[in-house]
């Protein structure tokens, strides 16, 4: 370490991601050129879109590239930009720490196990510490754009790094790979130009390196150098589809997002007329880990091939954040601010385009799983991003009824080879109703185990009535918002009356049983007053004695559960209690004389009703006194 050198050490999560993808990615370590290709084609981006307002930012240095440089001597290999560079305190904090919280949270959350799992490394982005799957030690050397001082960061990825003052003529950044040595052959001119080819092809900046040529025989030898451009240099959403192969598309994908997985699919789209856009969107195999992140959108806007921002909120509305990639607008301005932006019709445009192609995307995918849900793309989508799907549903009325297509939702109905984690959607439902069932039935629950033994849904099962059983908090938000599918009714069947097709005759035997129980009702409804609304006998009960019911429009019990749990200060609804009329505690009910052993009794059965759809009991001392009592006289 130099005089002037200070030390820093890493914050904890770089060691761990670090060793993540030096141990994870050891054998495609090749993809350490297009990471670093693309940050640098990133700099390069940045640089351009301030020039486009400050005018004497690119002085002399204009024509913008990356240059990469082998010095077989040395044994390293650099990749140069003359793009926007990095201030001091940018290269200590970008690269010596995880600014994005998202990451580090989820860093601090796995176990040792997961750590050594190379899917992860999707979630994290690969980015510039994959360095240091072909370098034993890494210097950069930068200088940001506009200003004379230039800084050194090196580091061997051994829990620290050192920075201190250099020297540098222009902007841009230098990083320099000091080559491990098995990792010699990128000081060969072909093994680089290769993995350019095959990785960065499309860098829409020119990528440039010196090579010798040697010409003549005998004493006329001579050897020369000359400098070549290794790719296309045209961004790859310019060109036209029947050009680009599916690696293109893949690798264009991991570049833009850093993402180690293939992506899932994508689009590449024209639009034309009004408004002239290019876009090329995809869709990924895993969430990301900064998906909980609502501010961002993982989608870049170019205007006329200039890169203008990232994360362009604006042209992506929230719930579709899990979309990847870029918009190239040929009618925005140049010098587009984010408050133009918000207000332009063109950004409007350009948003419900983003939003009509994705749900495409998503619409021809799900027509590809089958019916069934058996798992292709669309179910693999769909586990990792059902929730966005549900947010849209709730948020972007104009493409609701698209939306309500593409949801899926568990459900009782179980085809032969299927198994209980099947999913199904609307559609699929509505076609196997039988012509007798008016409405689309479901039940919410915490689990899957709790919604399928809720005794809310036995007669619609003895029916045999499909019931989708909804187990996300915002599921009952969504139906809410929905109301209905298809012209069918969306009915919860813990609310409300269920309308189940019966005969005159079991009318009738209702009627009379009801007259026969009338003074037990009054008397279960007198015992338990202060907690319920009323009490009545049930249609929708088979084996269990009694259940809770909301009215109909009402919130269900767990919305108003996951509402106070949020901190909102809702007042207690009293619901309705239904007792099954055929149920021998039911029955043992009318022969009991004794009002405080039928008070305790009341209570019980209000007690296990709430236990049954998930709540817990009123009193739960009380309750626990009265089955033991039961227990002990039993
Ligand atoms: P990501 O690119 O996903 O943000 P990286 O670890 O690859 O993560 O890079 C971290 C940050 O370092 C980048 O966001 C960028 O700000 C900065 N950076 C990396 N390479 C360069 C470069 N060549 N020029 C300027 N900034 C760079």
């Amino acid at each position: 370490m130099s005089s002037t050198a200070e030390k820093h050490t890493f914050q904890a999560e770089v060691n761990e991601v670090l060793s993540l993808v030096v141990n994870s990615l050891y054998s495609h370590r090749e993809v350490f050129l297009r990471e670093l290709i693309s940050n640098a084609a990133d700099a390069l981006d940045q640089l351009n879109f301030r020039a486009l307002t400050e005018h004497d930012l690119l002085g002399d240095d204009k024509e913008l590239r990356i240059e990469l440089v082998r010095d077989e001597a040395a044994g390293t290999l650099t990749i140069r930009d003359n793009g926007i560079g990095m201030t001091r305190d940018e290269l200590i904090g970008n690269l010596g720490t995880i600014a994005r919280s998202g990451s580090k949270k989820l860093m601090q959350s796995l176990s040792a196990e997961q750590k050594k799992d190379v899917s992860l490394i999707g979630q994290f982005g690969v980015g510039f510490y994959s360095a240091f799957l072909v370098a034993d030690a890494v210097t950069v050397t930068s200088r940001k754009a506009g200003s004379d001082e230039a800084w050194t960061w090196r580091s061997e990825a051994k829990g620290d790094f050192e920075i201190q003052p250099a020297e540098r003529n222009e902007r841009g950044t230098d990083i320099t790979l000091h080559l491990k040595d098995d990792c010699k052959e990128y000081l060969q001119e072909w093994p680089v130009r290769d993995v350019v080819r095959k990785y960065s092809d499309y860098v829409r900046w020119p990528i440039r390196m010196q090579v010798e040529r040697t010409t003549g025989e005998g004493d006329d030898k001579k050897t020369e150098t000359e400098t070549v451009t290794l790719n296309q240099a045209r961004a790859l959403w310019t060109r036209p589809k029947s050009e680009i192969d599916d690696d293109a598309y893949k690798e264009f994908y991991k570049s833009l997002s850093h993402d180690w997985n293939d992506p899932l699919a994508w689009t590449h789209f024209k639009v034309e007329g009004t408004h002239e856009l290019t876009g090329l969107l995809y869709l990924p195999q895993k969430a990301p880990f900064d998906l909980v992140d609502r501010s961002k959108s993982g989608v870049k806007l170019f205007v006329k091939r200039v890169f203008i921002m990232d994360d362009a909120q604006e042209i992506v509305p929230e719930w579709a954040r899990f979309v990847r990639g870029v918009v190239d607008s040929e009618d925005l301005p140049l010098n587009v601010s984010r408050e133009i932006l918000q207000k332009d019709a063109t950004t409007r445009f350009i948003k419900k385009q983003v939003v009509n192609k994705t749900l495409s995307l998503l619409e021809e995918l799900a027509a590809e799983d089958a019916p069934e849900g058996e798992s292709g793309r669309y179910d693999t989508f769909y586990r990792e991003f059902s929730r966005n799907l549900k947010e849209g549903v709730y948020h972007q009325h104009d493409a609701r009824e698209r939306l309500a297509k593409l949801l899926r939702f568990h459900t009782t109905h179980r085809p032969e080879g299927s198994d209980d984690d099947t999913l199904t959607g609307f559609a699929d439902y509505v076609a196997r109703m039988p012509a007798e069932q008016k409405s689309i039935y479901y039940v919410a629950a915490d689990s899957l185990a709790a919604a399928k033994a809720s005794p809310h849904i036995e007669a619609l099962q003895k029916h045999g009535f499909e019931v989708l059983l909804m187990t996300e908090t915002i599921d009952e938000w969504v139906v809410d918002a929905l109301r209905e599918f298809d012209g069918k009714p969306l009915v919860s069947a813990a609310k409300g009356a269920l309308d189940l097709p019966e005969s005159e005759e079991d009318k009738e035997k209702k009627e009379a049983r009801e007259k026969e129980l009338r003074p037990v009702l009054e008397r279960v409804q007198k015992a338990l007053d202060e907690h319920v609304k009323t009490v009545r006998l049930t249609d929708r009960l088979t084996d269990s004695p009694a259940c809770l019911v909301s009215e109909e429009g009402a919130m269900s019990a767990r919305q108003e559960r996951v509402l106070r749990e949020a901190g909102h200060d809702l007042p207690e609804q009293k619901r309705i209690l239904e007792l099954n009329p055929e149920h021998t505690v039911v029955q043992k009910l009318q022969n009991l004389a004794d009002d405080s052993r039928f008070t305790d009794w009341a209570a019980l059965l209000y007690d296990q009703a709430l236990l049954a759809e998930g709540s817990l009991p009123s009193d739960p001392a009380a309750f626990s006194r009265r089955l033991t009592d039961l227990m002990a006289n039993g």
